[in-house]
């Protein structure tokens, strides 16, 4: 087959990982190499139909051994099936990347054989790029389930990141979609990256020629909607996986129904909007100070589709309102709908020279239809009276979407909620 035919097979095969991203990482160029990483991270974008234009994303290959009921390259689907030489996907990523086509690779793979296997073939690719023609470009490899410490360790050498994917939120769920595989044993190769990541990171204190280790660190991917599994479950993972793996993301995969399913899987995606509200969740997790068990109820498992996650809590939470602007601590200015980091921070500067006023908090471009009924400022903030009323949710539901110009996303901050 020629290598073509496999670019087109393996690169539509790799879509459905979600967990590669931006990376982060700095990496210089050397004398005698090519390329280099910026800091500002490589950021991959996927085109409509589903190309990834900034990073080589593609697997080694789409045959596996393994029958996951979710998944394209199961064993028992009817897929066309291709694989890459070493050779082959050396050279692919070299030719793209002095083409400026790609800043990276992202490189996956079903399991050929045995996970050792499919893992040592995945790390000479990475080692070729870097020995052989001192790529210094940005690299992240699947660690594949199942692969021994020893290779997950040889990989993060050569990887800037390294994923192994929890795959589903609960033990439960893969015992019925994915029998071979477990959390513990995946839960082990995070173990595996974060206790070198963190020892490296320690020598090259001391040893600054200590050779690195997966610098842009670890991240991993759950799939949304394959299973009845809640946001609940989703976020309690999600959380335990951040504190037990120091993991730097977590990404939510809307499972894709693929043809030919199990009739156990749903006939239709799950809502896109399901994915945002986790992605939100997951950065009232890592940057607000929520605990996961603060963002669902136990009648509520799931995350209201029509409100943000911060929104939803404090309309369930109005009794921790009105934080005042001039008086709170950060971690409560956190929890207001329409306050960001960004802005909490520029608050905690400005404090010390101005009583804040809802005027400022315009200028710092704050939501005030969000943030009003919450809040105290210095001067007098009729909004706060609509807290105690019972319409307030009504009215902080989004108002219908238009279309905005150019300038006015050019003027919007980064933080909306
Ligand atoms: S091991 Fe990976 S590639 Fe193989 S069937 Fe399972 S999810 Fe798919």
């Amino acid at each position: 087959m020629e290598i073509r035919s496999k670019l087109s097979i393996l690169a539509d095969a790799a879509k459905y990982d979600a967990s590669c991203s931006s990376s982060g990482i700095q990496r210089k160029n050397v004398p005698g190499g090519l390329g280099n990483s910026e800091g500002m991270g490589i950021c991959h974008s996927y085109t409509p139909d589903g190309r990834c234009i900034s990073l080589l994303k593609v697997l080694l290959t789409n045959f596996c051994v393994f029958d996951c009921s979710y998944c394209i390259n199961r064993i028992s689907s009817d897929v066309k099936r291709a694989r890459f030489t070493i050779e082959e996907l050396v050279w692919l990523t070299m030719e793209f990347y002095k083409r400026n086509y790609i800043e990276g690779l992202f490189l996956s793979s079903g399991v050929m054989k045995t996970p050792d296997h499919t893992m040592e073939e995945m790390i000479e690719v990475a080692r070729r790029l870097r020995v052989d023609h001192k790529f210094q470009g940005y690299i992240h490899l699947k660690a594949v389930a199942g692969a021994s410490a020893e290779l997950l360790q040889k990989a993060g050498l050569w990887a800037d990141r390294l994923s192994a994917n929890i795959e589903l939120p609960k033990q439960d769920d893969l015992d019925k979609l994915a029998p071979a595989k477990t959390h513990e044993q995946i839960e082990s190769a995070m173990d595996s990256i974060a206790t070198k990541i963190a020892e490296v990171k320690e020598d090259r204190k001391t040893l600054k020629s200590t050779p690195a280790f997966a610098p842009s660190g670890q991240t991993t991917q759950m799939i949304v909607g394959a299973t009845p599994s809640s946001d609940a479950d989703i976020l309690a993972t999600a959380s335990h996986l951040y504190e037990g793996f120091s993991l730097k993301r977590v990404y939510y995969s809307a499972f894709s129904p693929i043809p030919s399913g199990d009739p156990r899987l749903p006939l239709q995606k799950p809502p896109l909007v399901r994915e945002n509200r986790l992605y939100q969740a997951d950065w009232l997790l890592r940057f607000y100070g929520f605990r996961h068990h603060e963002l669902t109820t136990t009648d509520t498992p799931n995350l209201d589709l029509h409100l943000d996650p911060k929104t939803s809590w404090a309309l369930r939470s109005r009794n921790f309102f009105p934080v005042d602007i001039n008086r709170a601590p950060r971690e409560d200015l956190l929890r207001v709908p329409g306050l960001g980091v960004r802005t909490v921070d520029r608050i905690l500067k400005m404090r010390p020279h101005r009583s804040i006023t809802l005027a400022d908090l315009a200028k710092l471009r704050v939501s005030l239809d969000k943030a009003r009924p919450f809040i105290l400022t210095a001067d007098k903030n009729t909004g706060v009276t609509l807290l105690d009323d019972q319409n307030l949710e009504a009215q902080l539901l989004p108002k219908k979407p238009k279309q905005p110009t150019l300038f006015e996303l050019m003027g919007e901050s980064a933080e909306g909620w």
